[in-house]
């Protein structure tokens, strides 16, 4: 297929990132991560303040805010797997009016996994690959193994601010994940394995998924 839009939800610290990456790699497609593209864009003056603004506190961006960003980005790619969006209904809506996604993903994990994973986790702030301090450590401590720039402690990783990401997410993301269940193909994956066990059944029943479009 030349073209294919993939969707891939899950609570904090489930892996999509990590998992999306992979999917890139393996089956040719742009990765699009609203929340890396934010990042890079924190300090930006929009009508709404900076996206720091909210990210900080672990509320989300505006929704007019990450539309556009996503509507700018889908127009450039035909392949893509979008990490990090919807994330509310009013986003799902616009999607609707801007992409035509084929499948959806679903990687699940606890809340106590989620805050696990975020306690330990550093960030490289250019390139967004993540690490574990002790179950994925980078080679060289301290840097980033993609590209040598210096690892940190995203702001919204800190302990305070992870439960307000948690209860957003269950809040405002939970309802949007069921309703693509009812609408996609949808791939629904336990993310509480380690990254490679995650990995071989996400892509054997991606695979599967993708399959079954062209049939
Ligand atoms: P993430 O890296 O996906 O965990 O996103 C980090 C933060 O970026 C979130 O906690 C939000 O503040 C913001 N963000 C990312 N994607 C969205 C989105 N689709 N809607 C609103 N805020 C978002």
């Amino acid at each position: 297929m030349d073209e294919l839009g993939v969707l891939i939800f899950g609570p904090i610290g489930a892996g999509k990132g990590t998992q999306s990456r992979r999917l890139v790699e393996a089956f040719d497609l742009e990765h699009v991560e609203t929340g890396t593209i934010l990042r890079r864009n924190a300090h930006v003056e929009t009508e709404y303040g900076t996206p720091a603004e909210y990210m900080s506190k672990g509320e989300y961006v505006p929704d007019a805010v990450v539309n556009e960003i996503v509507e700018r980005e889908l127009s450039e790619v035909g392949r893509y797997v979008l990490d990090g969006y919807p994330r509310t209904r009013s986003q799902a809506e616009f999607l609707d009016g801007v992409a035509d996604p084929d499948v959806a993903i679903h990687i699940d994990v606890s809340e106590e996994t989620s805050v696990e994973r975020l306690s330990n986790r550093r960030t490289c702030p250019s390139c967004g690959a993540t690490y574990h301090v002790e179950t994925a450590p980078p080679a060289e401590e301290g840097a980033c193994d993609e590209c040598g720039d210096s690892l940190v402690v995203r702001d919204d990783d800190r302990p305070s601010v992870i439960r307000e990401r948690i209860e957003t997410y269950e809040e405002r993301t939970a309802p949007v994940v069921e309703f693509y269940r009812e609408r996609l193909p949808f791939v629904d994956v336990d993310g509480e394995r380690p990254p490679d066990a995650v990995w071989s059944s996400l892509s054997s029943a991606f695979a599967d998924a993708v399959d079954g479009l062209s049939n």
